[in-house]
């Protein structure tokens, strides 16, 4: 396998936020907005988690990225901004935060188009794009194709960046996620709407994360972590991923790269494989 994609590390390390604030709950039923607590809930994100992570990051001077809901930039004029002026890098993560499956063709593009033109007058580039929910299609990254992104990372098929062959617009690369290096399955309790049951020990998760770290860098992976600020914000949590980025840094060959910076370093290697997005065929049952 090429070190080019890699730069030479071991493994490199995306630190991924999503800060999709109220619109993951209120893409579930516009009556949430009346449920103060819920909404404080997820307001707690943008308000708390993102100045206590942007002050994490800032102290190991380490780059991130955040995908961020159109909506959410638009509730929150400078939002973005600030995040750009830490030297992060702000993603696409749809206008509404419904996931494309859910949606047809004509709504998904609607939707991605109008949290393109949030961006645009925020005068923030974009250069890559994370599904709500991860729940991509084929359409969807023939959407972040069409609209020149240079990656997606919504997909499961690998644990190093690849390239995904659009049906008609070339190829984008992928940095794939998995529910294992995601905090929402270890975090996320909220009575209603249901969106998890779990508050874990942060010292489990620590561990968990450090393991699979340790193994990318034998297997020479991506670590694509993605956190959710109105979780991993919290205290202990937050201190869950301080103790992930000084183990890293112990290391001494993980690189942290912002995602954008990844994707190009995979569109320069050639030998990455190529997956293209065809569905399989119908299984028939009888
Ligand atoms: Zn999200």
């Amino acid at each position: 396998m090429s070190d080019v994609w890699n730069r030479g590390a071991a493994a490199v390390a995306t630190l991924t936020f999503d800060v999709d604030a109220e619109s993951a709950i209120l893409a579930r039923g516009g009556t949430y907005a009346d449920h103060a607590m819920t909404m404080s809930h997820q307001a707690y994100g943008p308000d708390v988690g993102v100045p206590r992570l942007l002050d994490l990051l800032d102290e190991f001077d380490i780059p991130a990225t955040f995908f961020v809901p159109g909506w959410v930039a638009q509730q929150r004029p400078g939002l973005a901004a600030r995040i750009v002026e830490r030297g992060h890098e702000v993603a696409h993560h749809s206008y509404s935060h419904r996931p494309p499956t859910t949606m047809s063709e004509a709504e998904e593009q609607a939707d991605f188009e109008r949290a393109l033109d949030v961006f645009a007058a925020q005068d923030i580039e974009i250069l890559g794009h994370r599904a709500a929910l991860w729940e991509a299609t084929a359409h969807t990254l023939d959407l972040v194709a069409q609209h020149s992104l240079l990656y997606d990372s919504s997909l499961m098929g690998d644990d190093r960046p690849y390239r995904v062959a659009t049906a008609n617009r070339g190829e984008i690369a992928e940095l794939p996620v998995h529910w294992s290096l995601d905090d929402w399955e270890q975090y996320a309790f909220l009575p209603d709407p249901h969106v998890g049951s779990v508050i874990e020990s942060p010292a489990k998760v620590l561990d968990m994360w450090c393991a699979e770290l340790d193994a990318m860098r034998h297997y020479r992976c991506l670590f694509n972590l993605t956190c959710h600020p109105f979780l991993s914000g919290r205290p202990s949590r937050a201190m869950a991923l301080r103790r992930l980025i000084e183990f890293a840094l112990q290391r001494g060959d993980v690189t942290f790269a912002r995602c954008g910076d990844v994707a190009r370093w995979a569109m320069d290697t050639p030998e990455l494989p190529v997956r293209g997005l065809t569905p399989p065929p119908t299984l028939h049952f009888a």
